[in-house]
């Protein structure tokens, strides 16, 4: 299995995913595949979807660095408060940015490769990228989240990702 990222605006990233069950070689081997795409590509985090998966997987590594990742799930958020904006990017929109809102905690609960069930609190960056994974796990992009105006300065490379589309929606 050789797998390689996805651009906007694949049917994958938008039509959201399956729960995972069972932890199999096949997943085992995805998971590989991401942690290598991953770093590869120099990100903070990849949903499945990304990689042409559509399962309730991610990978979030807030420092960048080998190692430090963490293989999340079927993710939920169970509570959420604060607001901020922040600047992101997303390995499927190859250089853009722009300004998304977040909520600033969040508590989150998910399985581990084990399917052992987790609970965390993230704060800050890791809840950022956090958000960002699992809204690409519900076949949403950074791009329906942004504001306006970040919206708009990107708007022409946008037209120029999705000319490249092989088949435009
Ligand atoms: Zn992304």
């Amino acid at each position: 299995m050789k797998l390689s990222i996805v651009l906007w605006p694949d049917p994958v990233l938008l039509q959201g995913t399956d729960s995972i069950t069972e932890v199999d070689d096949d997943l085992r081997a995805a998971v590989g595949e991401m942690r290598r795409v991953l770093f590869e590509e120099r990100g903070v985090g990849l949903a499945a979807p990304q990689v042409g998966i559509a399962k309730r997987l991610m990978l979030v590594c807030p420092s960048g660095n080998p190692g430090d990742e963490f293989v999340v799930i079927n993710p939920e958020i169970a509570e959420a408060e604060g607001n901020e904006l922040g600047d992101e990017g997303c390995l499927s929109f190859p250089g853009m940015f722009g300004e998304v809102p977040r909520a600033t905690a969040i508590r989150v609960t998910y399985q581990d490769l084990d399917l052992r069930t987790r609970e965390m609190e993230l704060t800050g960056w890791v809840a950022r990228i956090f958000q960002h994974e699992l809204d690409h796990l519900n076949g949403e992009v950074f791009i329906d989240r942004m504001t306006p105006e970040s919206r708009a300065a990107i708007e022409e490379d946008l037209e120029a990702l999705r000319a490249r589309a092989p088949e435009s929606p």
